[in-house]
């Protein structure tokens, strides 16, 4: 009997764990997914796991290598730029194939009040013109990383996120720890509570975290939305949900580990 054919699963978002759960159990496949091991307790996908960096491009080259990964399926998180871009140096550098899933951004619906920005930076910087002085209330979504930009904001700020986020943060602030999915009750909610002058999103797609979007919309409050970092070229990208068999068909096409 052949030795399993080892899939990498870079994880730590709903679509890793759907993969994962796609592929586990399949004959002649051993799945193993990867995570940061940026939250404190992540929820785990089905089948082998195995937490923490690589040790850059070079290091996931190596695990490639030694672990004799057939095929990797990048199902990280939009914003996690760093470690696709390792995925497609290492999966060139190893000779092993490559798909991204990326679920698909959200788009402006009739009724939204959208500013679009390229970077954390530009949205903390977008939002004086945005607030009624320094009453005016924020609540942000962008995660843990980049709050250090919004600290000079004179504004009061509710912050969503997974675990405690580190300062340098805003001097007058509101932790909000939570982990989607968040439905719109919960939103509506939320919104009630804060009264929020703007929302700031990351652009991350999805349903997980979509409500907010249209609890704002239905106040009629403005939201800043950060644009995501592009695909590196060339890259075999998917759209998750509708494209997840096709792309795992993909994947084990792929010609096997020199
Ligand atoms: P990042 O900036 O792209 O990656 C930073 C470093 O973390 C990478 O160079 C790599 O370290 C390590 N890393 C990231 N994802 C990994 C994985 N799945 N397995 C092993 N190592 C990984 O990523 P990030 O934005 O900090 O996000 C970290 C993780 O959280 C990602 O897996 C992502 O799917 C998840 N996540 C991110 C967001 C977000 O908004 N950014 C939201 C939800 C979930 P080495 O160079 O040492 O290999």
């Amino acid at each position: 009997m052949s030795a399993p054919r080892t899939v990498l699963v870079l994880g730590g978002t709903t679509e890793g764990r759907a993969a994962a759960a796609a592929l586990a159990g399949r004959p002649g496949i051993r799945v193993v997914s990867s995570l940061a091991g940026a939250v404190r307790s992540p929820r785990l996908p089905d089948g082998e796991i195995r937490i923490g960096g690589f040790g850059g491009a070079e290091g996931l080259a190596g695990y490639l290598r030694a672990e004799r990964v057939g095929a990797v399926l990048d199902a990280t998180h939009p914003f996690a730029a760093g470690i696709t871009a390792n995925a497609v140096t290492a999966c060139r550098a190893a000779g092993v194939g490559l798909v991204v899933l990326r679920r698909p951004g959200w788009a402006e619906g009739p009724g939204d009040r959208w500013h679009r920005t390229g970077s954390v930076a530009t949205a903390a910087a977008l939002l004086p013109a945005l607030l009624p002085g320094t009453a005016g209330r924020v609540l942000l979504t962008t995660g843990r990383g980049g709050l250090a930009h919004f600290a000079g904001v004179d504004a009061g700020f509710w912050i969503r996120a997974v675990d405690p986020p580190a300062p340098p943060l805003p001097a007058r602030h509101t932790v909000l720890l939570g982990r989607g999915p968040f439905d719109l009750d919960a939103e509506r909610a939320l919104f009630a509570g804060v009264r929020p002058d703007v929302l700031v999103t990351k652009d991350s797609g999805g349903e997980a975290t979509a409500p907010k979007l249209v609890a704002a919309r239905e106040r009629g409050v403005p939201v800043v939305v950060v644009d995501r970092p592009p695909l590196p070229a060339g890259v075999d990208r998917a759209d998750v949900v509708p494209d997840l068999p096709a792309a795992l068909a993909r994947v084990f096409a792929s010609p096997a580990p020199r």
